[in-house]
């Protein structure tokens, strides 16, 4: 799979029978080779007994680790602490190579950047990293490809390609922590409009204002030198591919040298609501924040919206939302695209304000996207009155509710519109 226009068909499915037909669920990731063993995949016992197999003593391990979650290298040039002899050694048996950019887009006058990544075996995902004045939120993918095939978005249009390790979820984030280290420190325009838009990622509307502690720490004028915020908003349904995702999780908040020490509440999980999952994720007691793709409140329309509720009904999703609230005392977030005339009537949002405060109040906030137009797709968004309407509904019913931004539309990077074509 060197050949990247295969590499494309492969990821886009059309070529390999990947496409889904309307309503079909994968559960199952296709069987593919393995991606190499990194050091990004164990916790700390198994980093230690893996380096102490290759022959080195147990603290090497630290070491590389330091390396690789604090120092954000790999480049055994640089690990002066190790002798000479053993760097290049551990290098390649524990930092291997997983993600090569294949292109970057940028958009929002440089606020925004999306990067195709090719994976080991051909596999093309993407991150989209958005810098605000005091903020840096990176939307990670967690499979190639989705299994959901929600019609609306891009990537479930494609089917899955196959899931993603944990070090290669990690690794989205380390690489952007590494390219904002060399950046030159320009802000990024404040947001043109929108004192109603939620950034991504955002929590302050609904906490204190502190999405993560270390994303008050800035470096002079450029905004915070790391990434804050991370959003599990990018391809796939990271529910689906819960063993990887969860030890993401548990990476991107051990503290360093172990991991890198995020806050928890920096992180956004994001499902269509697979039930089993959620309650999975309740009992970790990692206080991420649970974001629930609803995008209608009536079971009719959200079968064919979001085809996992021909499984698991709104109702139970919305329930199993609130457990995870009163587990972890995090506010769940409930993303709404807005496709017009389709799930944007006022009757719509009355009955979504019903459903939540019937589980009671202060544990929910509503998050409507105007839906991005995706490749082929017969819904648009919908019209600004009518969203206007909508959210002035959902407040009426006491729930808070902001619009999302939309930073990325316009290189296929904001919400649903990742389809990882690298040309
Ligand atoms: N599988 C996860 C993450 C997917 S993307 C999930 O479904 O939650 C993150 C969000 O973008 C989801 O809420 C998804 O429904 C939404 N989305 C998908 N396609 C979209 C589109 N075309 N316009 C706006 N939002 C979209």
């Amino acid at each position: 799979m060197s050949d990247p226009e295969s590499a494309v068909a492969a990821t886009r499915g059309g070529d390999l029978g990947l496409r889904p037909v309307p309503g079909q669920l994968t559960f199952d990731a296709p069987r593919r080779g393995k991606p190499p063993r990194h050091l990004a995949d164990l916790d700390v016992a198994e980093r230690k007994s893996a380096v102490e197999s290759l022959g080195h003593k147990g603290f090497r391990a630290t070491q590389l680790s330091t390396h690789y979650f604090e120092r954000m290298t790999v480049d055994p040039e640089e690990m002066t602490d190790l002798p000479k002899a053993v760097r290049g050694d551990l290098v390649e048996a524990l930092l291997p190579t997983l993600l090569r950019p294949v292109r970057t887009l940028v958009a929002d006058q440089g606020a925004t950047h999306k990067t195709v990544w090719r994976l080991h075996d051909g596999a093309l995902v993407e991150s989209v990293l958005m810098r605000y004045p005091r903020r840096v939120t990176i939307c990670i993918s967690s499979q190639a490809g989705c299994g959901m095939n929600c019609p609306f978005c891009a990537t479930g249009q494609a089917g899955l390609t196959r899931n993603m390790s944990t070090a290669e979820i990690v690794e989205q984030v380390v690489a952007a922590n590494r390219w904002l280290r060399t950046q030159s420190l320009a802000l990024p325009a404040p947001d043109a409009d929108g004192d109603d838009e939620a950034e991504l990622g955002d929590e302050s509307d609904i906490e204190d204002g502190a999405a993560a502690p270390q994303s008050r720490s800035t470096t002079g004028s450029g905004g915070p030198g790391r990434v804050s915020n991370v959003v599990f908003m990018g391809m796939g349904e990271a529910l689906a591919n819960y063993k990887a995702a969860i030890g993401a999780i548990r990476r991107l908040t051990d503290p360093a040298p172990a991991g890198l020490g995020m806050s928890a509440r920096g992180l956004t999980m994001s499902t269509v609501g697979l039930v089993p999952g959620i309650d999975r994720l309740t009992q970790e007691g990692i206080p991420v924040t649970l974001a629930l793709s609803l995008h209608a409140p009536d079971d009719t329309l959200r079968d064919e919206l979001v085809p996992i509720n021909t499984r698991w009904k709104v109702g139970e999703a919305l329930d199993a939302a609130h457990r995870y609230y009163e587990a972890t005392g995090r506010r769940v977030s409930i993303e709404y695209a807005l496709i017009r005339d389709i799930n944007d009537q006022a009757w719509r949002a009355d009955l979504l304000g019903d459903l939540l405060n019937a589980r009671g109040r202060g544990w929910v906030h509503v998050n409507p996207i105007p839906l991005n137009p995706t490749p082929g797709s017969k819904w648009t968004a919908s019209r600004r009155g009518v969203e206007q309407q909508f959210v002035e509904r959902l407040r009426a019913h006491g729930i808070p509710t902001t619009v999302r931004d939309t930073r990325g539309s316009d290189i296929d990077g904001a919400c649903g519109q990742l389809a990882a074509v690298s040309s």
